[in-house]
């Protein structure tokens, strides 16, 4: 789960992790008095949406009046702002961050995040900061220092003055990265994170380090888990994808993609596998659908009814195993959301095991128009050519 800049800087906030001062508003009202509170000749607009890159995006912006911050709270509030990380939709702004406009000297790039392979949290440095780390890792690799922590002796005061020395700070501020590293690295362990972002942090022209922006990702898991009931409580459900929120309502696993072909399937395994022979096929499948080992007919149906509302659906593929779910139920929920919402697009089905024949024949009496097949392969490639036909 993601937060918003102003969510988890307010996170920070609890972990010792000096932020700027600055108030979230969701009236240009609002946004005037927070300015009026903080004073100073510059306050900075920021949309809060879950997406980086919006400085360049026209999300970022620099006001030297009162009337300069409503204008752009205004100009900013209700619309959508596409950014490099956004598709071309956007996201909606819904609020806005008023923030002290700060005097930059530089700005760096400081990261945590899960490394699989070493099994640690491990903390990303770069002096490139402002820039994607993505684009540093991928054309200047050798600038990013990294920082594995032993998860039972925790992160050591040597390893942030090595990530200090190698980032150019001075032992002043390295006494300052010392202490935000180890906020980082309790609140990551204590809000079971599984990334923290802060690009930039900055220091200031009075040598004072500070997140001047903040991207936090939660575990789902522990969301799932009510094992951090603040953060659960900071879902903002407008910025998700909402075929994937409404599908999860349902207890599916739906996951938008860029392709053309809807699948259901039943588990995550063999919605790889489908993707990949799909691909094969030369297609592209426009989301996967997880239906889950034990579903039932309604399901079944609530499920075909997601995938088929998307417009960018021109071909479906059903690729049901049934071991613990039977072919049967699966064919009468397939055959009830045909029925009820009615499908203009190929629908194939593949069906395989427990009381398989019984389903075929619930689908072959049904009388709807349902592309039958053998194997999935025989169904990948009847749905790709019903789609490029
Ligand atoms: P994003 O990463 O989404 O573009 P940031 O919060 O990193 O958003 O802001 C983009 C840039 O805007 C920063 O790199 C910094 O140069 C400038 N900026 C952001 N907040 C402030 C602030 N409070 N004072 C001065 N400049 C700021
Ligand atoms: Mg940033």
């Amino acid at each position: 789960m993601n937060l918003h800049e102003f969510q988890a800087k307010h996170i920070f906030s609890q972990f010792g992790i000096p932020i700027p001062r600055g108030f979230v508003a969701r009236s240009a009202a609002e946004a005037r008095s927070a300015a009026q509170e903080l004073g100073g000749s510059v306050q900075v607009v920021k949309a809060q949406v879950h997406a980086g890159g919006r400085g360049k995006a026209g999300g970022v912006k620099l006001a030297k009046s009162l009337d300069e911050v409503g204008e752009y709270t205004e100009g900013m509030l209700g619309t959508r702002l596409v950014t490099h990380q956004t598709d071309e939709h956007g996201m909606p702004i819904n609020a806005v961050m008023i923030e002290e406009g700060l005097d930059i000297a530089r700005e760096i790039y400081l990261g945590a995040l899960v490394d699989r392979a070493s099994k640690r949290v491990v903390f990303m440095g770069s002096a490139a900061g402002g820039m994607d780390i993505e684009e540093v890792a991928a054309t200047e690799p050798e600038k990013i220092v990294t920082v594995r922590v032993n998860p039972v002796a925790g992160l050591q005061p040597y390893q942030c003055r090595q990530m200090g020395f190698a980032l150019g700070l001075t032992p002043v501020q390295i006494k300052q990265l010392t202490q935000i590293m180890k906020g980082l690295y309790r609140c990551f362990e204590e809000r079971d994170l599984s990334l923290i972002e802060i690009n930039p942090l900055i220091v200031t022209a009075d040598d004072t380090l500070l997140a001047l922006d903040a991207k936090i990702n939660v575990d789902d898991n522990a969301i799932e888990v009510n094992r951090q009931a603040e953060i659960a409580d900071m879902r903002d459900l407008s910025q998700e994808d909402e075929t994937e929120v409404q599908a999860a309502e349902h207890g599916l696993n739906y996951i938008t993609l860029d392709g053309n072909i809807g699948c259901m399937v039943n588990g995550a395994g063999l919605a790889m596998a489908t993707m990949d022979v799909i691909k094969l096929h030369g297609g592209e499948p426009a989301n996967f659908l997880d239906v889950g080992g034990g579903t039932n007919k309604e399901r079944v149906t609530e499920a075909f009814k997601i995938i088929s509302a998307s417009p960018d659906v021109q071909g479906i593929l059903v690729n049901i195993f049934g071991g613990i779910v039977r072919c049967d139920m699966i064919a009468e929920g397939v055959i009830a959301a045909v029925k009820e919402v009615g499908v203009n697009v190929p629908v194939v089905v593949r069906l395989e095991g427990t009381n398989v024949e019984q389903g075929k024949q619930l689908l072959a009496e049904s009388g709807l128009d349902i592309i039958p097949a053998d194997d999935l392969t025989d169904g990948a490639d009847k749905v790709v050519g019903a789609v490029s036909a």
